[in-house]
């Protein structure tokens, strides 16, 4: 049963769970009806029929739009330019979001303020962040943002064998997860599949990215819960897959365990469903309330219960994430427990330790590295895959949970 301070806690989630529809949900208002990134092949043809042009136009426009990146209607060179002068005088525009502002790390990781093209209701940045593998760090002391308009230099694209895009879905988050710095924020909004989506795509284009050669690999893990803005985030991986030509299993999708969208993730045919990770943190339901107060609604079994439901493709693994926080968990007896816990649950699985990122104004301590390596010799001695997740960018606050510090101030 929820208590009266409990049930408003969660009013805001409950609420968000009923309204969120994708482009038709309660942000719609905000964001301009004739923007053109977001729509997928059919549905651009649908609108090209609308405004009396032939259906072929969508894909064209989709092969604009997605594949060759193009952010102008006017550079669309592959449609008349009538056409396109008539798209511009019916207010159509392409949408993309634009990179801001650029923080760019010791490390080579970068993090983006993003913005929406907006009507100015919408100013909101958020936060999108790339991290490339295998350089060796660039230049900067990585507190100082570089002009995100300057070209990068030639070397400099291509000094990595793989790299990782983190991608958020909401202006801020509703879960109020007690270690975390985007929770301060509450939730300001929900995006757009098409805001969504066109992260990923600017940052693919600020990093000339040929898609299918390049491996880039996405982690939905930026701002925001994803399961809580479900029908924008699975419409942007959507697009992702279908239009732009990524692969869904090498995006990730994190989790603070939203069980309904677990369960409707279940339900997403294997083409276009991304891999899981869900946010465990805890070795046992008491510690994991006092940091997630969302286990309360849907405790860890539910949760387990909840993912059981997907059927994983061939080595596929689910992922436990496990932030430790000196002192809190981080302890013997807390590996113990998470071992017994995640091999009771029968699931193929794996676990990313990620050592907590600090934040002004969130009172825990990192833990110490030994204490970190015993935590994954216990886990690995148990025969459970443990990796530590590397913290990439920690100087320009793009670390994990770190999200959103500049904009606020
Ligand atoms: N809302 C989703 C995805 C975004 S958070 C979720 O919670 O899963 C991505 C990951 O960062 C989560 O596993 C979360 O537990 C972790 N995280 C949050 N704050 C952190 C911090 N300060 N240090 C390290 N990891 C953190
Ligand atoms: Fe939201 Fe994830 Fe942060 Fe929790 S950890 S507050 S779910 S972004």
């Amino acid at each position: 049963m929820l208590t009266q301070a409990m049930a408003n806690d969660f009013g805001q989630l409950v609420q968000l769970d009923d309204s969120d529809s994708g482009e038709g949900n309660r942000d719609s208002k905000i964001v301009s009806e004739k923007r053109l990134l977001g729509m997928d092949t059919v549905s651009l043809a649908a609108r090209m029929l609308e405004i009396g042009e032939p259906a072929w136009r969508g894909p064209q426009l989709a092969e604009a739009l997605y594949r060759q990146r193009i952010a102008e209607i006017n550079d669309i060179t592959t449609l008349p330019k009538l056409l396109r002068q008539k798209l511009i005088d019916q207010g159509w525009e392409v949408g993309r979001p634009r990179i801001a502002q650029v923080f760019q790390s010791v490390d080579g990781t970068e993090r983006y303020l993003v913005q929406s093209p907006g009507n100015g209701l919408d100013l909101q940045t958020v936060e999108t962040v790339w991290m490339p593998e295998g350089d060796e760090g660039e230049s900067g002391d990585g507190t100082e943002p570089v002009d995100p308009d300057q070209e990068l230099k030639a070397g400099e694209k291509k000094k990595w064998d793989r790299a990782t895009i983190c991608v958020s879905s909401q202006v801020g988050c509703a879960v109020n997860c007690q270690f975390c710095l985007t929770a301060k924020l509450g939730l300001q909004r929900n995006l757009t599949h098409g805001e969504i989506a066109g992260q990923v795509i600017a940052v693919l284009d600020r990093h000339g990215i040929e898609v299918g050669r390049d491996r880039v690999n996405l982690v939905f893990m930026g701002m925001g819960e994803p399961f809580l803005n479900y029908d924008s985030f699975m419409g942007a991986v959507r697009i992702l897959v279908e239009e732009v030509g990524l692969s869904p299993q090498r995006m990730t999708v994190s989790t603070s365990g939203i069980v309904p969208g677990i369960e409707r993730f279940a339900l997403e045919p294997a083409e276009v469903r991304p891999k899981l990770a869900i946010s465990l943190n805890a070795p046992n339901d008491k510690i994991r309330e006092a940091l997630m107060p969302i286990n309360r609604k849907w405790p860890i079994a539910a949760v387990i219960d909840a993912v059981r439901g997907v059927k994983l493709r061939s080595r596929e693994r689910i992922t436990f994430e496990y932030v430790l926080l000196g002192g809190v968990t981080d302890q013997a007896e807390h590996a113990v427990e998470v071992a017994r816990l995640v091999r009771r649950s029968g699931l193929p699985a794996k676990v990313n330790l990620i050592a907590w990122n600090p934040g002004p104004g969130i009172a825990y301590s990192m833990p110490l590295h030994e204490d970190v390596e015993k935590f994954r010799g216990t886990l690995a001695g148990e025969g459970i895959p443990t990796y530590v997740r590397r913290a990439r960018g920690r100087d320009i606050y793009a670390a994990c949970g770190q999200l959103k510090r500049t904009v606020e101030g």
